[in-house]
């Protein structure tokens, strides 16, 4: 049984041992719960992919205390340095050329040249980076496939068992995985959408947001490991729902319609940031009760309502999705 600590200064010293020993530490940030392992010992990588059940094309995302550490080990480009003095520490992942000297191993970057990284703001990620002292893989703390973590229930329901420590922050102020981008570029392109969106990027680099792209799901060379089916309950998800139908439950957004069955709002006044951060837990409290499926309201596209359809569009995917497959056999 795993020890879920409640966070004293002590703990951070506690986890940062067991993460050199090689060790597996579930730790809070502002997106979502990470699972953490040194970046450097293939070891201990190896462990953390068959904990989560991650596929081993899927490159994980380096964290670190600091933009300094960063670029210790990254190459620096023009546009990853001022979008690191804009939105780090932050909710923004960039993917980078490493320097020759960098000591991450293969299997995290799943034999990628290249490595995500990323510097969270959240006060205990930023206390426990600081006293390992060396980039952290850490993806999000939950089966692989499965809904994100965002409060450290959530992390012991799903790896309880298979990991060493739980750090509890409480609940993750964004709720949403980080942005990633490819800033190896002068203009970056989106991997993934997120809490930092392309026209608070394009207004930080002096472009146009058109001339910021974004991935397409199925592009398995730039974005490794974004499958088609993600972040997925374990009931079927109907999206674009204005009422929920018999013996669905109904996750809405602003006043619900009536229903004879479970009905959740992501955000009574309709608030986007309100409803990423209740998504992922809602989604968890839905699928706990006895139903046919979850229908989910629309949601505005603007901000980081983008991000929450990408995700939401995962959830409702088939499960077996042969983009999946298509994205495994060519990674
Ligand atoms: P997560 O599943 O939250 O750990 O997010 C990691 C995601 O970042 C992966 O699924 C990739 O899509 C992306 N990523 C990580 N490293 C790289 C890389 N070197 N090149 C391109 N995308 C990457
Ligand atoms: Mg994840």
């Amino acid at each position: 049984m795993v020890n879920k600590h409640h966070i004293t200064a002590a703990t951070f010293c506690d986890g940062a041992a067991i993460l050199r020993a090689g060790g597996l530490v579930a730790f809070p940030t502002e997106t979502v719960y990470g699972l953490g392992a040194d970046a450097c010992n293939t070891a201990a990588v190896n462990r953390l992919f068959a904990a989560k059940g991650r596929p081993s094309f899927n490159p994980l995302i380096a964290h670190l205390a600091t933009a300094e550490g960063v670029f210790e080990i990254a190459q620096e480009t023009p546009s990853s340095r001022l979008l690191a003095q804009h939105f780090w520490p932050g909710p923004l992942t960039m993917v980078l050329a490493q320097q020759a000297h960098s000591q991450i191993s293969t299997v995290a970057t799943a034999g990628l040249d290249s490595c995500a990284f990323r510097v969270p703001a959240n006060a205990d990620a930023k206390a426990l980076l600081t006293a390992f002292n060396g980039p952290v893989v850490a993806p999000s703390a939950n089966p692989s496939g499965q809904v994100s973590p965002t409060t450290a229930g959530h992390v012991a329901d799903g790896l309880g068992n298979k990991i060493d420590l739980i750090l509890d922050g409480g609940r993750c102020q964004i709720g949403l995985e980080s942005t990633v981008i490819d800033a190896r570029g002068a203009v970056p392109r989106i991997l993934r959408p997120g809490a930092i969106t392309a026209s608070m990027l394009a207004a930080v680099l002096g472009c146009d947001i058109g001339e910021i792209t974004s991935a397409k799901s199925d592009d398995a060379v730039t974005a490794p490991g974004m499958l088609a089916s993600h972040y997925a309950p374990h009931h079927a998800v109907r999206l674009n729902a204005a009422q929920p139908r018999p013996g669905e439950a109904y996750l809405g957004i602003g006043e619900l319609p009536a229903h004879d069955g479970p009905c959740l709002t992501l955000s009574a006044s309709g608030d986007l940031q309100e409803a990423a951060a209740n998504l992922f837990a809602m989604l968890r409290d839905l699928d706990r009760t006895v139903i046919d499926g979850i229908a989910v309201a629309p949601i505005a596209d603007d901000g980081i309502g983008a991000a929450i359809n990408d995700r939401l569009r995962r959830a409702a995917a088939p499960r077996d999705d042969p983009t999946a497959a298509a994205c495994r056999d060519r990674v």
